[in-house]
């Protein structure tokens, strides 16, 4: 049992339940809004329209040029755009580009945001903000970018194609994985945590065997709001910084690498992590904590080897300099040895070992 902590809660207005995305009108009179813009990517612009029709005068239009990495040109372009139709706040429709968007623009306007996720990525419950210009990923953490209001429907994430489905949950996965062994850890997220994993591995062989299924999609997207608490709640350890070392110099997708990354990363830290590791066991219902998340992977299709990313065996060497470069915590100490062998397995696509 954890005997010594802090704990915070996340000040967040959170509306949960099919069809939900009907009350979002009345979500920006509770809060006296009446000149939303609505954000998108270009792939879900149709539906940015329709929610901007549906809201009539209470919509400012429709800005859809989100992308991956939170680019600063789009946020100056997204700016210019909303200074010119004039609005009161922006409702980001979307996964992590749409929210990282809408945080983007708060943090440099002070505009509220309503977030009405469509992914399983988390962005919704956090106060981060990773931002690209020139090439360079930078990220920062203000309660300023976190969303005051954050509409869950089931409806939207039904088009979520099998395969994003899949890495975007062990992308939400890692997230409280993380959570059970941070530094920073305390019993509330580590409740949140396991709940979260088990939501998962419940509903993702489901989801995957039939998108559709409202009732597996709903236990997904409740894992999606849990394991987003906890990437807003606790520090990031091995993980993440491996992942962000193979986004940020690799050029490697994001679900996908954190999909890879995750059971390797839980197995390096198995040794160190007892509790978290029990915590994981019981939320998975698999004797192994990185084998059983390995094994979910596999089962629900997701890509197994950084090699079919484009990663070669040659840049092990470096990703590992790189990790190794930046010293941070993590519940195992860090050793190139180690991290060359974890490297070498999520790169074959091999089963992971402690
Ligand atoms: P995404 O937002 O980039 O979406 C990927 C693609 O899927 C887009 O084309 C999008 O339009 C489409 N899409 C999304 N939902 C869909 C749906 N329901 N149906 C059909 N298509 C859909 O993907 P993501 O994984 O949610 O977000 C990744 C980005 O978010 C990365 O840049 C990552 O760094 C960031 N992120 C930030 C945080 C944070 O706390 N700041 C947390 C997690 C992720």
């Amino acid at each position: 049992m954890q005997t010594h902590f802090i704990y915070e809660t996340l000040p967040a207005r959170v509306i949960f339940g099919e069809g939900k995305l009907d009350s979002l009108a009345e979500e920006l009179e509770r809060a006296g809004l009446s000149k939303a813009l609505i954000l998108s990517t270009p792939h879900q612009a149709d539906w940015a329209h329709e929610i901007a029709q549906s809201l009539g005068t209470l919509s400012a239009g429709v800005f859809s040029q989100a992308a991956m990495h939170t680019p600063v040109a789009v946020t100056e372009d997204a700016i210019n755009f909303l200074n010119k139709v004039g609005t009161d706040c922006v409702v980001e429709l979307g996964g992590g580009s749409t929210i990282g968007l809408g945080k983007a623009i708060a943090l440099r306007t002070g505009l509220p945001q309503i977030a009405v996720p469509t992914t399983y990525a988390g962005s919704e419950m956090t106060s981060i903000l990773g931002q690209t210009e020139n090439g360079v990923k930078t990220t920062l953490k203000k309660s300023i970018v976190q969303p005051g209001t954050v509409i869950y429907d089931v409806n939207l994430t039904l088009t979520l194609p099998p395969a994003l489905s899949a890495t975007s949950g062990l992308n939400a996965m890692a997230h409280a994985v993380e959570a059970l062994y941070a530094q920073d850890r305390n019993p509330i997220i580590s409740l949140v945590a396991e709940e979260g994993i088990r939501a998962f591995a419940e509903s993702l062989p489901a989801v995957i065997a039939a998108p559709n299924d409202k009732s597996a999609r709903t236990k997904a997207q409740y894992g999606g709001w849990l394991c987003g608490i906890c990437l807003g709640s606790a520090g990031m350890a091995l993980h993440h910084k491996l992942c962000h070392v193979l986004g940020g110099s690799f050029d490697l997708p994001h679900s996908e690498t954190h999909a890879i990354m995750l059971p390797h990363t839980a197995a390096y830290n198995e040794p160190a992590t007892a509790e978290a590791m029990d915590a994981i066991r019981r939320a998975l219902g698999n004797a192994n904590a990185g084998l059983g998340l390995w094994e979910l992977a596999k089962s629900i299709n997701a890509p197994m080897a950084l090699k079919d990313l484009g990663f070669k065996e040659t840049d092990i060497e470096k990703a590992t300099e790189i990790a190794l470069k930046n010293p941070y915590w993590n519940p195992r100490p860090l050793e190139a040895d180690g991290l060359r062998s974890l490297l070498r397995r999520a790169w074959a696509g091999d089963a992971p070992q402690a």
